[in-house]
């Protein structure tokens, strides 16, 4: 199989040399500075539409890690989407996760990780129409916020490099020429949408501004509002207004790609070692990865404990029970009502404690406590058959593996429980009736709870729980102008049962 791979990699390796040599793809085997000339012409500023596809050489790990990072830029960016963020509050929470995923700078190196990764995932997401939309509605929205974070000079830089027909700056005569009645159609929009409420100030920006001109037919929802000086045919937009249209024709261009994409697919079968990869990134992947509150400090006894610190006797106090997702309020349900959690939900629960920062003696005597507090269970037995157990999950057994706690994936991976279990994600095994009996005793509003039920009925388990999080939060602060400033500063995308806690513990201290 190995043998075969090589032959083929060598085989695509002569195809690339017996293609067009006056094309301007990335070529294998180029000097530093060719290739780094080559991306300039792809990235006129820190964007570009991705015209060209690269052809150079990366390695597997390479193709695989970028995927994964653009990846979770895009998820991310869909999970705001639906939960209707606006573009600003998007662009708060999406920046620190683009600095580290698919940073744009001037380098190299950072350039063609941002190109391979879009074109990598257009493999991914190119093979059904429902795929094809989501990444597409989540790359416009990127290109979008990258467009919005250049410099002005770097915008205008951006639009005459793209050399569209449709966007061409008007000259300066023009501008003077039609001054008058340009400025009164776009004063209002000046006052309403930058907020320059002085007439000196829309003047100055107004003499500042640049102007395209485009056939009216590209701007006709713009008309109906008359936010578009029009004559003989021609609509002038101000430089502040052309971001749709130019992600218009991004995501046009990219809609015709995909489709071409899709046709070269079987192409693409034969290939072992990147086929894998592919199918494992369209179909399962993590947002965000959360950092856990638990180390080495848990599997020993402290004599340290903080206000915040979970032991057995805090794991009763209602506070701590209600930042609680609702996968581990099912978890602690169950364990009251039969003193006792199968396997599956054992080990969700467990873990879960564990990611807390509860140590192994909290965590032994909270068990202990749960499992023997009826008659059926003797102290004994309990620890003959159970106790190995939870020392095993904090690597004190067996072969001392320091497990992580389980993130969303990790439990939804699981087998659906059976009658009786109470381990996995109620926004997947509940019935409708159940989860909204469930979310309106949360105090959340019928179309809140509609609104959840929609994500959780499109399998969006995750995107369900985020929503139920961030409602919830909002139903602390009624009467508030606007409550979810102060109350969801992070509004990342919820992807492990930890993170959901810890989110909830921060908001309410
Ligand atoms: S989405 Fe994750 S945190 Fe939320 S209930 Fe399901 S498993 Fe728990």
């Amino acid at each position: 199989m190995f043998r075969q791979s090589k032959k083929r990699a060598a085989q695509r390796r002569s195809d690339f040399a017996t293609a067009d040599q006056s094309t301007t793809y990335i070529q294998a085997g180029i000097s530093f500075n060719d290739e780094q000339e080559r991306y300039e012409l792809l990235y006129p500023t820190k964007l570009s539409f991705y015209h060209l596809p690269p052809i150079g050489e990366i390695t597997l790990d390479q193709f695989e890690t970028w995927a994964i990072d653009r990846l979770k830029v895009l998820l991310e960016l869909e999970s705001l989407a639906q939960r209707n963020k606006n573009i600003k509050e998007m662009e708060q929470v999406i920046k620190p996760i683009l600095a580290s995923c698919i940073p744009l700078s001037e380098s190299l190196e950072s350039r063609k990780k941002d190109y391979y990764s879009h074109f990598i995932l257009r493999l991914c997401f190119c093979r059904s129409k429902d795929l094809r939309e989501k990444f597409l509605h989540a790359e416009t929205i990127l290109f979008k916020l990258r467009f919005q974070m250049l410099t002005q000079a770097d915008q205008t830089k951006f639009v005459q490099s793209l050399n569209l027909p449709l966007l061409q700056f008007i000259s300066d005569e023009e501008k003077q020429e039609i001054a008058t009645e340009l400025y009164e159609t776009v004063s209002p929009q000046l006052q309403f949408q930058l907020n320059l409420s002085e007439e000196q100030q829309r003047r100055q920006f107004f003499n500042h501004e640049r102007f395209i001109k485009l056939p009216f037919e590209a701007v006709i929802d713009l008309l109906g509002t008359r936010q578009v000086f029009l004559k003989q045919g021609w609509a002038y937009l101000p430089q502040f207004q052309q971001l749709n249209h130019i992600a218009n024709e991004y995501a046009s261009r990219l809609s015709d790609d995909l489709l071409k994409t899709y046709q070269h697919i079987p192409k693409l079968n034969e290939d072992d070692r990147l086929l894998p990869i592919l199918t494992h990134l369209s179909t399962g992947y993590v947002v965000t990865e959360h950092h856990y509150s638990f180390s080495d400090s848990s599997l020993h006894p402290s004599s340290e404990t903080t206000a915040d610190t979970i032991t057995a006797a805090s794991l009763h106090n209602p506070e701590v029970r209600s930042a609680f997702p609702l996968c581990a309020k099912n978890l602690m349900d169950g364990l009251s009502k039969n003193n006792h959690l199968k396997f599956n939900g054992r080990q969700q629960l467990s873990f879960f404690l564990k990611g807390l920062g509860m140590s192994v003696d909290e965590a032994l005597k909270f068990w202990t406590d749960a499992f023997t507090r009826s008659t059926s269970m003797s102290l004994e037995k309990f620890n003959k058959e159970y106790r190995y157990n939870f020392r095993h999950n904090y690597g004190l057994e067996g072969n001392r593996i320091n497990y992580r706690p389980w993130d969303c994936r990790t439990v939804l991976s699981k087998p659906r429980p059976a009658r009786g279990e109470y381990h996995g994600c109620p926004y997947r095994d509940w019935n409708p009736e159940k989860l909204s009996a469930t979310l309106a005793a949360m105090n959340l509003t019928q179309s809140q709870v509609s609104s959840i039920l929609d994500s959780a009925k499109r399998n969006e388990f995750t995107l369900a729980c985020t929503k139920a999080y961030e409602f919830s939060a909002l139903s602390e602060a009624p009467g508030t102008a606007n409550p979810s400033e102060p109350l969801i500063t992070d509004q990342t995308h919820i992807t492990h049962p930890n993170l959901y806690f810890d989110r909830a513990r921060r908001r309410r201290t």
